[in-house]
């Protein structure tokens, strides 16, 4: 299946759509999911045209998985979280919705389940979890 470039994140990426930015560098960008599962819940993405894990190439795949850490990590302080959920999903038969590669992570805490998915967050409180784990960003 080819790479659509009008896909949402594609769009993210070019600034004609809003996000909560976490980081970017040359190869990388991560922002929140705007229905977060979690308190948190941040995706990371290549800047590279990629649709999943399938066609990526093994450089881009490399570089973002370094970054998954790293906000893994920052996320993890920033929630005070125990543990760290990582999610990626090849192709809509496998859960994939948007279609540009993605990696989830989501701060985990002891019996507090994930919220159902497509439930959109409250934007005031993004803006504060974004924060959040910038903060924590800067400290690491
Ligand atoms: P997946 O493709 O891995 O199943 O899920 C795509 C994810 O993107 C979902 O968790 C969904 O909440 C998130 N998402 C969908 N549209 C947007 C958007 O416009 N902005 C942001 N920040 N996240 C989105």
């Amino acid at each position: 299946m080819a790479y659509d470039q009008d896909n949402i994140f594609a769009k993210i990426l070019r600034g004609e759509m809003p996000c909560h930015k976490i980081y970017e560098d040359t190869n990388t960008f991560a922002f929140l999911d705007i229905m977060p599962r979690a308190d948190g819940h941040t995706l990371i993405i290549p800047k590279s045209p990629s649709r999943n894990l399938l066609d990526a190439s093994d450089g881009d795949l490399a570089t973002t998985i370094a970054v998954v850490k790293t906000i893994g990590r920052a996320a993890m302080t920033a929630f005070d979280a125990p543990g760290l959920l990582v999610q990626q999903f090849n192709e809509a038969e496998a859960g994939q919705i948007v279609f540009h590669l993605h990696f989830h992570i989501l701060p985990r805490h002891d019996g507090v389940p994930l919220r159902p998915p497509g439930q959109m967050g409250d934007n005031d409180v993004l803006v504060i979890h974004a924060e959040k784990i910038r903060a924590a960003l800067a400290m690491s």
